[in-house]
């Protein structure tokens, strides 16, 4: 027994090295990647499905890293955020989104871009200013902004929260809660928020027509963004049933593999004639 204790201790303790010397090796080439912009941003259409026009896009992160290739967000957004990384990474997203948004206008377009905030950035005391000086500096309408925040983001300090979201409005900036039902959030809080957008968040939409209960909390949570008078949007939309449903219980906007994956700018014509066809 004693000798199968030191193997599983030093099996577990090889394991909890890779696993750090991983942590280590991303750490470093966040860095590097940052100076040697091996970042880029990709755009997810988010789409009337009445329509097929596209409301706006969702800025996703993406990481191309010359020997390792692409490595996906979930592997280093949370060494970011650990790290403190995340603040200086997030700028910069929030700057190529902005930028994004001034070149669509120049082309006639008004969509919203959303982005993903972690966070250590929401908390970070600087992120008005950065903000205000960044949609001053870019010309981007603030209107066409959304910052997407999570529930626990907000349940932290409550109060501070609400203080940070109502300067974000004041900006002219709307607020969307990601993957909204996958936390703690408190309805009666929901009130107290100035939040403007609910994104149903993916685990609810995929199971759709086959699970019935998850059709019942995404009809209700659709049911109750109406009464709070928010937008609503349905996330991880893969098929036609799953859109159906959606619009059948009064979601019109959604973003999925069904319309697209998130792709760069380049791309966007493609998209174009894809959703003219559909
Ligand atoms: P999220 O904010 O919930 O983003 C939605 C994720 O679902 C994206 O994964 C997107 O590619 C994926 N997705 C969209 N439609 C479908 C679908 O129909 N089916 C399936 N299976 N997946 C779909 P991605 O791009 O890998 O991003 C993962 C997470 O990483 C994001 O989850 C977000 O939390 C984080 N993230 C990405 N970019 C950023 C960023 O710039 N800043 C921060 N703070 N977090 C980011
Ligand atoms: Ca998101
Ligand atoms: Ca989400
Ligand atoms: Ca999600």
């Amino acid at each position: 027994a004693k000798a199968k204790g030191r193997n599983t201790f030093h099996f577990y303790s090889q394991e909890l090295n890779a696993a750090a010397n991983e942590r280590l090796f991303i750490e470093n080439e966040l860095r590097i990647g940052l100076k040697e912009k091996q970042f880029v941003v990709y755009y997810q259409p988010q789409v009337d499905s009445r329509t097929h026009q596209v409301i706006g896009y969702e800025a996703l992160l993406r990481w191309f890293h010359p020997t390792e290739g692409a490595i996906p967000p979930d592997k280093f957004i949370p060494i970011a955020e650990a790290t403190g990384l995340i603040v200086e990474l997030g700028e910069w997203v929030l700057q190529e989104s902005c930028d994004f948004a001034v070149r669509l206008t120049k082309q006639g377009l008004e969509n919203n871009i959303s982005i993903n905030l972690s966070a250590r950035q929401f908390k970070d005391s600087s992120l008005v200013s950065t903000l205000s000086k960044m949609i001053i500096r870019t010309g981007v309408s603030a209107k066409r902004l959304h910052l997407e925040l999570t529930e626990s983001m907000l349940m932290g300090n409550v109060e501070a929260a609400i203080t940070q979201l109502h300067e974000l409005k004041a900006l002219g900036i709307s607020i969307s809660i990601d993957d909204f039902g996958t936390g703690y959030s408190s309805l009666s809080y929901l009130k107290r928020f100035p939040v403007d957008i609910l994104k149903i968040d993916r685990s609810f939409v995929k199971d759709i027509p086959e699970d019935t209960n998850d059709m019942e909390i995404t009809a209700a949570i659709i049911a109750m963004a109406q009464k709070l008078k928010l937008d609503v949007v349905a996330e991880g939309v893969e098929t036609i049933e799953q859109m159906q449903f959606l619009q059948n219980n009064n979601c019109f906007i959604v973003q999925g593999y069904y319309f697209s994956k998130p792709i760069a700018e380049h791309e966007l014509p493609k998209l174009y004639e894809r959703l003219n066809e559909l």
